[in-house]
């Protein structure tokens, strides 16, 4: 079986200035993957690499370059989900762990599947996964956007001004799948606030035999669609991973929601899909074996 792999670098409303990175972003995390994948490697191990390089670029919402919280702090969620044995492992609200996908891989090979605030920075410690000052993760682009947006009536934010989460999902040669998602969530979000993206259903979902999904949007209408699984179902019925990606985004836009998802299913077919004006994505089509990627600059 071939590898399939499909990563994305969030979808909204991408300024001019940051289309290309963003692109370039989704294809060198994509290669990233890949790189695993065609040499042998785990559905797993490929998305967390790729997620990783994505959490390194500051270009995205997450890791270093995140949005910042109403206390002008990166607050971070991730989370990571084995499609063979279901295993899941999440973090969230995370300060100063830079790649806070590989601090949820640990949660996911621990006893437990969700830790949160300071119990996941102490289990980021006991486990050897990177840690730094929290302000470290504070870039010079966010920290201005804070500025300006200080004081502003954020109150509509949520529907608005979600962001360049990234994620990964990917099928290895050995027919398992997985998926991974990182964020730090929505500009100026309140202390507190978690979107989808941790949560297992809402933010992510693989399992083998039925699909691969993460998504990024507006978490509080994610949430309640589970909208990964409602994905991840319609593909499970034997429809196109693009069939299920499309059926899952009309029912998210049936509740005035805007987003979007990259899904991988079991016969290695990938769909991707926003409704938002961008979304940043890279995919090898398994067709072709071309590179696919988005937004045009
Ligand atoms: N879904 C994320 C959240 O609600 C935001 C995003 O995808 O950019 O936190």
């Amino acid at each position: 079986m071939k590898p399939v792999m499909a990563v994305h670098g969030g979808a909204w409303a991408i300024p001019d200035d940051l289309l290309q990175a963003h692109k370039d972003g989704c294809i060198e995390a994509l290669e990233r993957g890949l790189a695993i994948l065609d040499a042998g490697g785990a559905s797993l191990d490929a998305v967390e690499a790729a997620v990783v390089v994505m959490e390194d670029d500051e270009t995205f919402d997450a890791g270093f370059g995140s949005f910042l919280n109403v206390e002008g702090e990166v607050s971070l969620d991730a989370a990571m989900m084995d499609g063979k044995t279901l295993a899941t492992g999440a973090v969230v609200d995370v300060r100063g762990v830079p790649n806070a996908v590989q601090l949820a891989r640990h949660v996911l090979a621990s006893q437990h599947a969700v830790l949160v605030g300071e119990g996941a920075q102490r289990f980021a410690l006991q486990q050897d996964v990177i840690v730094c000052d929290p302000g470290a993760l504070v870039s010079p682009r966010e920290r201005q956007r804070w500025e300006t947006m200080k004081g502003l009536d954020t109150s509509a934010w949520a529907a608005e001004l979600f962001g360049d989460t990234v994620g990964a999902v990917a099928l290895d040669q050995h027919g398992n799948l997985a998926a991974a998602t990182s964020t730090g969530g929505s500009p100026m979000k309140p202390l507190g606030r978690v979107g989808d993206s941790p949560f297992v259903g809402a933010g992510l979902y693989a399992r083998n035999a039925m699909a691969a999904v993460s998504t990024t949007g507006h978490g509080e209408l994610i949430i309640p669609l589970v909208w990964s699984k409602t994905a991840a179902d319609l593909a499970g019925t034997g429809i196109p991973a693009q069939q299920a990606a499309e059926d899952a985004l009309g029912q998210l836009e049936a509740i005035g929601g805007r987003g979007g998802m990259i899904v991988t299913d079991a016969e290695g077919r990938i769909g991707v899909v926003w409704n938002t004006p961008h979304m940043a994505f890279a995919y090898r089509d398994p067709a072709t074996g071309e590179v696919v990627a988005g937004p045009d600059a």
